[in-house]
């Protein structure tokens, strides 16, 4: 109940899916007490990204929903690819998400001693044996998917021969690749993970935690299955690609006498068009420097997308959308977009920023005077309140916003032409001022005082309303502007898997003379703004200083590039639900 509370951030947030409906059978027929115990396992090998947010939502929330509780556990046994700047990452990434492990946060290397303990009662049972074949003779007695495998000259050890060499590969007599502790399952099996997988192997490198006691390492297939018995879990979550190893994590606990035998469920992980989401594709990126390390803003980690402007609210929402299934797919990057405009258009109050600049001069308004006008920080959430808006002579409108000679449908500033200053005045164009190279440096317009807080008293209408700051009062500030990190639809499958290949030449531009209202002084480090008409953007927590702020785009205001409406996110999410009901049947047959 404890850990209802302290998730109620999100509960509820779940829809049903196929692994719910059979949580939710097995309480309602008491299995396991009754109760439910998930776990979120990553390895820390590297940030936490948006797939891994799937899983995290799913674990804690199916916890919460079913008043159950969801261990975090490093999965910690491969010491040469692991750390503690990334430990600390992940947990911070899981409480921003909203999640709250309590004071269940657990290591497998805190049970090796156990898992120890554990291997050598499958050595006394006959079912396990050190095998001293090398790494390649290993996989040649393998076999294939079409050939069964032989056995290895050395499964016949005897039980104290083997009892005694694994007892050795622990005080480190041994060199790594000398032996493996192998499970004696069945070198004939169909399922190449049942022929007698590597349990433990020799591996002389320090670990981020136990330091040097260790030398021997248990695999993936012989610690997960352990960790989450100890633990007392009753339903392990894992990805797809772990379907084949299910035999194999029945086998070691049928074997053993273990505290309880969760079960295994398996789903479809994640894809995102434009993007790989994978520790090890991402940690070449950072390595190669390719991105400004794991937190830029372009990448898919939950730190990257923490730090461009992403809310909580809006990663769960996305996983709560994109739904619980058995089959592989990619959810068009677009749908994220989506999710997060939803929830910052709810939540960000509206400014006024210019990014490209050019100076308007107004010419009847007196020199040296200005006054302050008022906006709404948000047009449909009074609560929020307003802003000052101070005007005066001279100010900045974007360079976009104004044509000398302009096509018909150009409704914005050209000579002649009068517009609306958002909150302000109508402006006419009267003249336009230029530099040797014919750049345009300074517009003249004159104002209408009548027009004050944007309408006229005799009704006319103009056809534009642009965004502005008073020249004077702006503040300077960079604004880094971002588009999707690669080019291809799936860079996995592009150029040969050489995903580096296809990264978008234009993914990150970065403007140094952008001028925003002065209400924006002093804006806290990731705080969130919608910039009237630009898009929403977020204040850097690592660059940003408060003589020189400098701002990220999370997202623009529509989707510029796929050209995605909302209904076709909506049909796509319907086809979504649809598939699901599919999945669902096919996976209860
Ligand atoms: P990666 O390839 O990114 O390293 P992984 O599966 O090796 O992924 P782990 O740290 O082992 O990473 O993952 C922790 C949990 O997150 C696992 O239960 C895993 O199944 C899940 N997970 C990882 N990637 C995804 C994804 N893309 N979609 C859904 N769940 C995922
Ligand atoms: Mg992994």
């Amino acid at each position: 109940m404890q850990n209802e509370k302290s998730n109620s951030a999100v509960a509820g947030a779940q829809s049903g899916n196929f692994i719910r409906n059979i949580v939710e059978q097995d309480v309602s027929n008491n299995k396991n007490d009754g109760q439910v115990h998930t776990r979120f396992p990553p390895e820390p090998n590297g940030y936490l990204h948006i797939g891994h947010a799937k899983s995290i939502c799913l674990n804690f929330g199916l916890a919460s929903d079913f008043s159950g509780l969801c261990n975090l556990r490093f999965d910690d046994t491969n010491p040469s690819k692991e750390d503690v700047e990334y430990v600390d990452s992940i947990q911070s990434n899981v409480k921003w998400l909203g999640f709250d492990w309590e004071d269940r946060l657990y290591y497998a290397s805190d049970y090796f001693e156990k898992l120890y303990d554990y291997a050598v009662r499958l050595i006394k049972k006959g079912k396990a044996y050190v095998c001293s074949l090398s790494v390649d003779e290993i996989k040649k007695y393998r076999g294939s998917r079409t050939e069964p495998g032989q056995n290895s000259p050395y499964r016949d050890r005897s039980v104290e021969e083997n009892l005694d060499l694994f007892e050795r590969m622990r005080t480190g007599v041994f060199e790594d690749g000398d032996h493996v502790l192998r499970a004696k399952i069945d070198m004939a099996s169909p399922n190449l993970n049942m022929r007698d997988p590597a349990i433990y192997r020799i591996k002389k490198d320090n670990h981020h935690r136990t330091g040097n006691k260790w030398c021997i390492y248990p695999m993936y297939d012989f610690t997960h299955c352990l960790s989450d018995s100890i633990e007392g879990i009753t339903h392990s979550i894992c990805t797809l690609e772990f379907e084949d190893h299910r035999p194999l994590y029945d086998w070691v606990l049928d074997e053993l006498e273990t505290p309880c035998h969760p079960q295994q469920i398996e789903f479809a992980r994640l894809n995102i068009s434009y993007t790989v989401l994978s520790k090890r594709k991402l940690l070449k990126l950072v390595e190669e420097g390719h991105v400004n390390g794991w937190d830029d803003p372009r990448m898919p980690t939950i730190s990257g997308m923490r730090r461009r402007g992403f809310s909580a609210s809006s990663i769960r929402n996305f996983c709560d959308r994109i739904g619980v299934g058995k089959r592989e797919g990619t959810v068009d990057l677009a749908l994220l977009e989506f999710s997060v405009r939803e929830d910052l258009n709810n939540t960000s109050p509206r400014v006024m920023a210019v990014l490209k600049p050019v100076k308007v001069v107004i010419d009847n308004y007196p020199e040296g005077r200005s006054e302050e006008l008022e906006g709404p920080y948000h047009p449909e959430d009074a609560s929020m309140g307003f802003r000052k808006l101070p005007f005066s002579k001279t100010l900045y409108i974007e360079q976009d916003d104004f044509m000398e000679d302009p096509p018909k449908k150009f409704f914005r500033l050209s000579p002649g032409r009068e517009v609306r200053l958002r909150y302000a005045y109508f402006i006419t164009c009267t003249d336009v001022i230029k530099d040797e190279s014919g750049n345009i440096t300074e517009i003249h317009c004159t104002y209408d005082p009548a027009t004050r807080g944007g309408d006229a008293p005799d009704g006319r209408k103009v056809k534009a309303t642009m965004h502005w700051v008073s020249a004077e009062h702006a503040i300077k500030a960079e604004v880094r502007l971002y588009d999707r990190l690669f080019s291809e639809l799936n860079p996995e499958s592009s150029n040969d898997g050489d995903y580096t290949a296809c990264l978008n030449p234009d993914s990150l531009k970065v403007l140094t003379d952008c001028y925003l209202e002065p209400s924006l002084a002093g804006a806290k480090p990731e705080s969130r703004y919608q910039f009237e008409r630009l898009g929403y953007f977020c204040v850097d927590s690592r660059d940003s200083k408060d003589d020189t702020p400098v701002f990220n785009r999370t997202v623009t205001l529509r989707d510029s590039w796929a050209k995605i409406t909302k209904q076709k996110v909506l049909r796509q999410e319907q086809n979504v639900q649809k598939k699901k009901k599919k999945q669902d049947t096919i996976s209860f047959k």
